[in-house]
């Protein structure tokens, strides 16, 4: 329905339809009221993005064009959540649709008059699977949505089960009940986990929100219009965003979260200044993970150590070292030349900068500050809070992520962003520096007993190592490799 051509006249009536007078759809469109009154006069035809951004704004109220004009759907919204997926499909209907939507909810639950009632435990079974198949041969042309819905059910193996609710979980707190309840539908032989990761995520979760973007698909940070970069809030009008910016370095082996809030100039500002020296600081943790990046080697690691080399070759990591020693029969150790230069504070500034890349826009103004620093290099006399680093067990996924956690209410002592890193099993914890809603310099916040008590699953997981990267003095660290047999 959406590749229906919108007509001058149409847009007039989506707006009776929505009571919306043309400021309003000016504001809701993010298109300006000359433009849209032009178009509805038929003296200009605006250009594609304003005439998509006008259909998205009466998208968003249920209005849609159809061939005889624009028509007020309605919506039924089902949140779909599979073992290692969750997602929203939305089925907007006319009303002389209503008959088809309702047989399709019908077949996750029972059908009484006009009420629906779901089901949330679906069995993936072969009658279910047929019921499917009718339906999208029935309804899969006019109702695009129904086909999504098989594809996502299809991907859960027979005999398993999904669950299906009217919407996606409030908060991160409800969505983790929900795998854990999932996962125990799935795996009826294991014992109910010991109150993980309830217990663990507990205090967690009550003080602080947690994102984490999804690095395992395509994921694009604000579409919003016009486009401002969150780094020097150039506008579209004012800066360009041609090209895509990486929220984690390709170099570190993710090409799908992307951001379409980092204009051209700052994208190239942190290729130049801060990337390079956490990309760097990572160099014998890409090689020995096989990091898919980009260039040449086909995009593996291959990096000089002095007159060593260290590269993965698509299946084993190649060494060529001169400094070998052997001090038993099962041990290598190697100290290799020295590496690429990396600027200690530049490799905290490019994490804190993944951090405000996909932070919510409402943290934004208490984190003027930390942008100044991450940006422009401002403010690096100030002191900085140390990063923790570990190296924990995580299943074998070289895929790099990012999780940001930030705090709810007022705190003396808990930092207001605190960032996580992890690339394969090497992960970074570190404050955000410089937020308007810290009262404190955080310097040893990672030792307080308030955040221990908070962020539990660190005190859990591992020991950790604290590293001060305050100094803006580069470094070429020439590392030391330990090789055991196992
Ligand atoms: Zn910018």
């Amino acid at each position: 329905m959406t590749n229906i051509e919108m007509m001058p006249e149409d847009v007039r009536a989506a707006r009776g339809l929505t009571g919306w007078s043309r400021d309003q759809l000016a504001k809701a469109s993010g298109v300006g009221v000359s433009t849209i009154a032009d178009f509805e006069n038929g003296t200009r035809n605006p250009i594609a993005a304003n005439r998509e951004a006008i259909r998205r704004a009466f998208e968003r109220v249920n209005v849609a064009f159809t061939p005889t004009g624009p028509a007020i759907y309605a919506v039924v919204s089902l949140y779909l959540m599979t073992a290692d997926d969750g997602a929203e499909l939305l089925f907007r209907y006319r009303q002389d649709q209503a008959q088809a939507v309702q047989e399709i909810v019908g077949a996750f639950g029972t059908i009484d008059g006009d009420f629906v009632a779901l089901t949330s435990d679906q069995l993936v079974t072969p009658t279910l699977l047929a019921t499917l198949d009718g339906l999208v041969a029935r309804h899969g042309g006019t109702v695009p949505q129904l086909n999504k819905l098989r594809q996502k059910i299809c991907r859960v193996p027979e005999g398993s089960y999904f669950l299906l609710m009217p919407s996606a979980p409030a908060s991160t707190e409800d969505r983790l009940k929900l795998e854990n309840y999932l996962h125990a539908l799935n795996h009826p032989d294991e014992a109910p986990a010991e109150g993980k990761p309830d217990d663990l995520f507990g205090p967690l979760l009550k003080r602080y929100d947690m994102t984490n973007p999804r690095t395992d698909r395509k994921n694009l940070v604000g579409v919003g219009q016009p486009r401002t970069c969150r780094f020097c809030r150039g506008t579209s009008t004012g800066a360009s965003f041609k090209k895509a910016a990486h929220v984690i370095p390709t170099a570190l082996g993710n090409d799908h979260l992307k951001s379409a809030e980092e204009c051209d100039a700052c994208n190239a500002y942190f290729g130049q200044e801060t990337e390079p020296s956490l990309i760097a600081m990572l160099d014998i943790q890409r090689v020995f993970l096989g990091t898919q990046g980009r260039g040449k080697n086909h995009g593996r690691p291959k990096l000089k150590f002095g007159n060593d080399t260290l590269m993965h070759d698509g299946q084993k990591v190649v060494l060529h070292a001169h400094a070998v020693s052997r001090p038993d029969d099962d041990t290598f150790e190697v100290t290799l030349g020295r590496g690429a230069r990396l600027v200690p504070m530049s490799v905290y500034r490019a994490l804190v900068k993944m951090v405000l890349s996909v932070v919510d826009h409402q943290h934004l103004p208490d984190l003027k500050k930390t942008i100044e620093w991450v940006r422009y290099g401002k403010h690096v006399d100030q002191t900085l809070p140390s990063v923790a680093m570990a190296t924990i067990d995580l299943p074998p996924n070289p895929s790099a992520q990012i999780t940001i956690y930030t705090r709810r209410e007022t705190h003396s002592r808990l930092p207001h962003v605190i960032g996580e890193f992890r690339l394969g099993c090497y992960v970074f914890a570190f404050a955000v520096p410089f937020s308007a809603r810290d009262q404190w310099d955080l310097v040893g916040f990672f030792d307080d007993a308030d955040f221990r008590n908070t962020f539990q699953h660190y005190v859990a997981a591992t020991q950790w190592a604290q590293r001060d990267l305050s100094s803006t003095t580069p470094v070429s660290p020439a590392p030391r490799i330990r090789i055991i047999k196992r």
